[in-house]
């Protein structure tokens, strides 16, 4: 299918963005790597009047690292986050999601900030940004707010971004001393969206889990932080405990059936998902 006619603008400027979204409102639609947008107005699930195309503000995109925090700007392309050293050392979760993300080519193309606007529920970066406590910084005519990913995220497709306002970087806090990170996911094909997915970090000393933070994704509207199977791993880890938290996860998450798979299902690989990530934390690296 050919989607519907539409406008199409590429600013300059920051301030050209802000004037265009000004002027036309909910009518326009951000264009950024077009992975996502593209498919759904082709299929005619959405028809913008405009598309505005911020591939022109080059202060969009790259990755910075200050002294106890990361930055990856909205513009940056999945490719580059993947490849990034920064990431890789400073970050290691985003550098362990980041080839479930879609395909190659759709990596070339797709920007980390496209990702955290559309909040997919079944999107690996959310989830990400969720474990690791991130902020999404948020930007307008009125000026840069940051929220927490924490609270950013409200529900399906939905987030705290307002009329007017465009995603422009994340931050994220940077590995501590003795903090680990591990992420999985369960697909029927490498590439597709998750039936479930974890990603998780905690403060390790030999067997001892301190600090968990276990973030789901594709098991609700949003991701969903496991409070009390975290709680339940905090200590020495072992097969009983392990078994507790897995438990815990019957009250943390309460899943959807979707065109994939069952609710019950997914609540299984959730805890098939938390042994397999638990285990990695605790394995010498
Ligand atoms: C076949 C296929 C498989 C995929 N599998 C996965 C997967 O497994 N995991 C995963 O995470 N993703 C997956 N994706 C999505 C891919 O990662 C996209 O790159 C991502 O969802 C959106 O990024 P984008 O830059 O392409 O955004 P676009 O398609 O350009 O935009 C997506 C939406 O976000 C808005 N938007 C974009 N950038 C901003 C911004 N900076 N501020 C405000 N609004 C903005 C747009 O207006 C639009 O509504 C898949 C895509 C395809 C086609």
């Amino acid at each position: 299918m050919k989607p519907a006619p539409f406008a199409y603008e590429k600013p300059g400027t920051m301030a050209e963005l802000f004037g265009l979204l000004a002027e036309h409102g909910a009518d326009a639609a951000i264009l950024a790597g077009g992975q996502s947008l593209m498919a759904t107005m082709n299929m005619r699930l959405s028809a913008p009047e405009i598309l505005v195309d911020i591939n022109g503000l080059k202060e969009l995109s790259g990755i910075s690292v200050s002294e106890d925090k990361l930055s990856i700007g909205a513009l940056t392309r999945h490719c580059d986050v993947a490849s990034s050293e920064d990431v890789a050392a400073r970050v290691p979760l985003i550098h362990l999601a980041m080839p479930y993300v879609a395909h190659a080519a759709i990596r070339n193309r797709g920007t980390f900030g496209g990702s955290v606007a559309l909040a997919d529920p079944a999107s690996e970066i959310p989830a990400c940004m969720v474990c690791l406590d991130g902020e999404i910084e948020i930007t307008g005519a009125m000026g840069v707010r940051c929220v927490p990913a924490t609270t950013y995220f409200k529900g399906l497709y939905e987030t705290d971004l307002q009329e007017g306002e465009i995603v422009t970087a994340v931050h994220v806090p940077v590995l501590g001393d003795g903090e680990r990170h591990a992420f999985d996911e369960i697909t029927r094909r490498h590439g597709d969206y998750a039936m479930a997915g974890l990603a998780a970090s905690a403060s390790v000393s030999g067997t001892t889990l301190l600090n968990v933070r276990l973030a789901y994704f594709g098991v609700a509207g949003t991701p969903v932080l496991a409070i009390k199977a975290g709680a339940a791993l905090e200590g020495t880890i072992n097969d009983s405990c392990i078994s507790a938290a897995q438990n815990a996860l019957d009250s943390d998450l309460d899943p959807f059936d979707d065109i994939g798979c069952s609710a019950a299902t997914k609540l299984h690989l959730a805890k098939v998902l938390l042994d397999r990530v638990v285990r990695r934390l605790v394995a010498v690296q």
